[in-house]
């Protein structure tokens, strides 16, 4: 390359070139893809009379998860996390929880509309990992069905989704069990 800096011909081929190795910024202007990481974190408390919904699956227990939506505290993470990559505001930004059409909504229809903002801006979900801070009940069997899900819902493959859940020792307000949080990263390629 440096044996060929002074030929015009070869200068414009060599940028080229690297253009084409190259992705285009929302300006226009040729840079790097590069990946972006976003956090979400959420909390919700739990009450009797409610469902339990955690990653798209209801999973049977005495009390559920009060909230606007459906309370899916581990969607809420993930869907925080990929707006964040975006550097978007967070989930109560689009769907805010005085909105009459979120009330009791699935919260998949939140993971939908992150995935979609990605799409508009030509990047794609790399990954996404969870953890679900919870005292009970055991979601250990859930989990496969949950990242089923949580991939479905992003439009990404089941490996590219890690879900993982733990318990808080007993200590706190999860240790009492008066309500569970969940945190996520994700990575966009944009
Ligand atoms: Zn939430």
């Amino acid at each position: 390359m440096l044996g060929s800096v002074c030929s015009h011909h070869s200068w414009r081929d060599q940028r080229e070139d690297a253009h084409k190795s190259l992705g285009r910024s929302e300006r226009g202007e040729y840079s790097a893809r590069m990946i972006h990481v976003g956090i979400g974190y959420d909390v919700h408390a739990l009450v009797a009379g409610r469902k339990l919904i955690l990653g798209g699956v209801e999973i049977p227990h005495t009390k559920g998860l009060d909230g606007h939506s459906d309370a899916d505290v581990l969607m809420h993470a993930i869907c925080d996390a990929v707006l964040g990559a975006l550097g978007e505001a967070d989930i109560g930004h689009f769907f805010p929880n005085t909105d009459p059409r979120w009330k009791d909504a699935t919260s998949i229809v939140f993971l939908q509309e992150a995935a979609r903002q990605v799409g508009q801006r030509q990047g794609k979900i790399v990954n996404v990992d969870a953890t679900l801070i919870a005292q009970q009940p055991k979601v250990y069997p859930h989990i496969a069905e949950m990242k089923k899900r949580i991939a479905a819902a992003l439009g990404v493959g089941e490996k590219q989704i890690g879900v993982k859940a733990t318990t808080n020792e007993r200590m706190g307000f999860i240790g009492r069990e008066e309500g569970m949080a969940a945190m996520a990263v994700a990575s966009i390629e944009f």
